[in-house]
């Protein structure tokens, strides 16, 4: 089996919404549904899916703020984040009115720990939680495809934001260096934002997380 994605940019953030696919079964998931609901039920459309499942990362509203939407429009469950996002579940009619975008709250179908592991197809995505950016923040990675969907913990060349409530900077480094580092050089990854990248490349070159800092 093989696992295959594409990448629909949503919002005024442009938030890198990926479209995840097992491609034996052609189940899919929608990882980090923002907004433009419409757009992303189209790229289904066209690449003959079936959703099976949402995915949440972290409840910002550029990642989750469409999550409601998308779940009433095709009945599939809402799974993520860790139940420590609660709060800026809360917060996202505020976010979206504050920003001047449609986004409603949701309540998810399950909950996300770190070591749980969601299926799709014959792929199996491992939870790793990676508090820092928000407390409840989860990165997916598919091992055997060496792939990983890690909203904004890390970014190329980067990493998330700190300063909100509950962000921490150290415990992000901790995350990305002792979660997310071990599982391989060659695991390439969807940030949340901007280009893809791959652990192997930001543990070289990362200003905030390459190992030389480290050594
Ligand atoms: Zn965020
Ligand atoms: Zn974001």
């Amino acid at each position: 089996m093989t696992l295959k994605f594409e990448i629909i940019p949503v919002t005024p953030f442009a938030q890198n919404c990926s479209v995840v696919w097992c491609s034996d079964t052609r189940l899919a998931a929608v990882i980090d549904p923002g907004g433009e609901i419409e757009r992303i039920r189209g790229v289904l459309g066209k690449l003959e899916l079936e959703l099976d499942k949402i995915l949440i990362t972290h409840a910002h509203l550029d990642h989750a703020g469409g999550t409601a939407e998308l779940a009433r429009a095709t009945g599939v469950p809402i799974i993520g984040p860790h139940k420590a996002d609660q709060f800026w579940i809360d917060l996202l009619p505020e976010q979206c009115q504050r920003f001047g975008f449609d986004g409603e709250t949701f309540t998810p179908d399950q909950w996300l720990e770190h070591g749980d592991q969601v299926a799709l197809g014959n792929l199996t995505f491992n939870v790793a939680h990676c508090p820092g950016h928000t407390p409840g923040h989860v990165v997916f990675v598919e091992q055997s495809q060496h792939f990983a969907a890690v909203g904004d913990v890390l970014f190329q060349g980067s990493i998330g934001r700190s300063d909100f409530p509950q962000g921490n900077q150290q415990q992000l480094i901790d995350s990305i260096r002792n979660r997310l580092f071990p599982l391989g050089d060659d695991i390439q990854f969807i940030p949340g934002h901007g280009p893809m990248s791959n652990f192997g490349h930001e543990r070289r070159t990362n200003p905030f997380v390459a190992d030389q800092r480290f050594g």
